[in-house]
């Protein structure tokens, strides 16, 4: 069967030169995921083996829940199990014994690793271990690391979901994996989608509840619905599994094609698709044209810090008619990110890793009208008089498919429109 509605390509990026750079970075750890991911598995329990600094970063990032026990927390080192003078094992023993007597209700617990627990080599894995024995059936204990250590906060997730492939069942039957962590009502929407396409045996990962039934095996095939899924993509290739590689559900463009890959490996006919795909894609075309129109004939510069920045470049340029300066990623996978860059036309920069001062000194050099980065870079940049957007928020904002359309084009504009208001009041941004 012949690709549905491939798009058009640009000339595209994917074999362009790679500046790549290791030096100073400015980004947040991989605890951050905890955040969206507890709200997502709704039978789970994040516990952070770390230090205050630790707990504060999730307290403030997350928010204080009142109406509902939160399902993360810190089991803190303390300085003497940093020098070595207790047996931190048996502490967490403790810890992980309190806790799941306290509360009933959690399914899956995911020990955390830190900066510290790193240091000071605690092996969680063998925790993990010793801790399932103890508490299988009822209670599955895993265990990834969300330390500093990593380059990027979004490694955080990806970490998770590989720390669950290994002990998902095993499957031969033919069925859809979709990875990722979306909004519930976002992945509602692609879960109808993907039924008007009239593909059953869909599962998604991470699962709402331990009990959701997601299987892999050799007849799996598997669609990312995020670009920084690099070491799940490994885990379940492992397994057996097949990627179904497309760009990303971001705009219109990407939604359809990354559809598109779908329903071609599942043998849809070009009716059908038409028939689910065409009135949502009117409606995201006309929502991103109402913002688009602040973006038209805008330079951006993406520095490297969510993984999202290759799709959201080619959702810019090719959707929102803005032109990439550069477009910087913490890590760049030709089998994740190349059929973005196919996409993504010739022009800009395409770097991979950062030297922050390096790259601080491009940026200002090009002037772009508008800079995606880190919060440590934004408020920086602003006072120089450059207009930013915050990289995070991104992550933390539903955007992927074409109910989202607008809204992510819309995020981009938000800050250039802002800018412009304030210029007219003759009052700098600040
Ligand atoms: S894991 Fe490391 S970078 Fe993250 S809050 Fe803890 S000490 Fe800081």
């Amino acid at each position: 069967m012949t690709e549905l509605m491939p798009p058009q390509m640009s000339g595209g990026c994917r074999n362009a030169p790679v500046l790549k750079q290791r030096g100073q970075r400015e980004v947040f750890c991989g605890l951050t995921g905890i955040i969206w991911l507890h709200r997502k598995m709704q039978d789970a329990f994040f516990l952070v083996v770390g230090s205050r600094t630790c707990a504060h970063l999730l307290q403030s990032a997350a928010g204080v829940m009142i109406f509902a026990e939160p399902r993360f927390g810190t089991a803190i080192l303390e300085e003497s199990d940093l020098a070595g003078l207790n047996d931190a094992h048996a502490e967490l023993d403790r810890e992980v014994e309190t806790l799941l007597a306290r509360r009933p209700d959690i399914r899956q617990l995911f020990l955390v690793g830190s900066c510290p627990s790193e240091v000071i080599k605690l092996d969680l894995n063998r925790a993990a271990e010793r801790l399932t024995q103890a508490y299988a059936p009822k209670v599955r204990v895993l265990e990834y690391s969300g330390s500093g250590i990593e380059t990027t906060f979004t490694q955080g997730e990806d970490a998770c979901l590989a720390a669950m492939v290994p002990v998902l069942p095993k499957t031969d039957a033919r069925n859809l994996v979709v990875v990722g962590a979306l909004p519930d009502v976002v992945e509602d929407q692609m879960l109808s989608l993907l039924d008007g396409l009239g593909i059953d045996n869909v599962q998604v990962l991470p699962v709402r509840t331990i009990d959701a039934d997601v299987a892999v095996g050799p007849n799996t095939v598997f669609a990312l619905t995020q670009p920084f899924l690099g070491d799940t993509h490994a885990a379940l290739t492992r397994r057996g599994a097949r990627h179904l590689e497309a760009p990303f559900p971001l705009g219109e463009e990407g939604t359809t094609a990354w559809l598109s890959a779908i329903a071609t490996e599942f043998d849809v006919s070009a009716e059908t698709f038409e028939q689910v795909t065409k009135a949502p894609r009117r409606r995201a075309r006309a929502a991103v044209a109402k913002a688009a129109a602040q973006l038209s004939g805008k330079s951006v510069f993406f520095f490297p810090d969510s993984q999202l920045e290759i799709p959201l470049a080619r959702f810019l340029t090719r959707e929102c008619d803005m032109r990439a300066l550069e477009v910087g990623s913490p890590y760049i996978h030709d089998a994740i990110h190349g059929a973005e860059l196919e996409l993504l036309p010739a022009g800009p920069q395409i770097s991979e890793g950062q030297d922050v001062d390096l790259q601080l000194d491009r940026c200002r050099a090009q002037k772009p009208d508008l800079t995606v980065c880190g919060l440590g870079l934004a408020n920086p940049l602003e006072a120089e008089g450059l207009c930013t957007k915050w990289a995070i928020e991104l992550v933390f904002t539903p955007v992927h498919f074409y109910e989202q359309a607008g809204d992510l084009a819309g995020l981009f504009a938000r800050p250039l429109r802002r800018k412009g208001i304030l210029a007219d009041k003759g009052i700098a941004a600040a």
